[in-house]
């Protein structure tokens, strides 16, 4: 981890220091006297995470990226707070109930495996896994994977019985 001291630095030439050196850097550690209430102010408001820890004679500011708050990003609303939808089966058109975590279903009315879109930003979100938790992902994208080696549907039995 990168690590500044503005101890020496003027009070004017502070500010546009750490912010120069936070672009470059992305995270780093400050040394400074006492906590600056103003730049940490305006730091979170740029997003960043400020750990305040004294160390004595002097406080060291340790600046870091957002983390990522499980479950606060909007795409992952369907992994992580699933809502029951009421869908058609494709085999015999029945409605049936469905979590929208849900990716795999079985139909209750002709007993067929029905295959569900899921609509989410975890099979291409970077932070997918730590958003969902590694379990749930791993299990997502493995069905996810069995779902498309699977056999392709023969749709020409839907269209002579519909
Ligand atoms: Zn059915």
């Amino acid at each position: 981890m990168k690590t500044i001291d503005v101890r020496n630095k003027s009070i004017e030439d502070r500010f546009p220091l750490i912010f120069e050196k936070l672009d470059e850097f992305g995270e780093m550690d400050v040394i400074i006297e006492t906590e600056p209430k103003p730049l940490i102010k305006r730091l979170k408001d740029e997003g960043y995470s400020v750990n305040v820890v004294n160390e004595g004679d002097h406080v060291k500011l340790e600046i870091r990226k957002p983390e990522i708050v499980p479950g606060r990003c909007p795409g992952a609303e369907t992994i992580i707070r699933p809502k029951l939808q009421i869908v058609n089966c494709p085999h015999c058109g029945a409605e049936m109930e469905r979590w929208t975590d849900e990716i795999k279903g079985v139909c209750e009315n002709c007993g067929k495996e029905v295959i569900f879109d899921i609509d989410s930003c975890i099979q291409w979100c970077e932070y997918a896994k730590k958003c969902v938790g590694d379990e749930r992902y791993e299990e997502i994208i493995s069905t996810l994977e069995d779902v498309r080696k699977g056999p392709i549907p023969d749709v020409r039995k839907f269209i002579e019985s519909g």
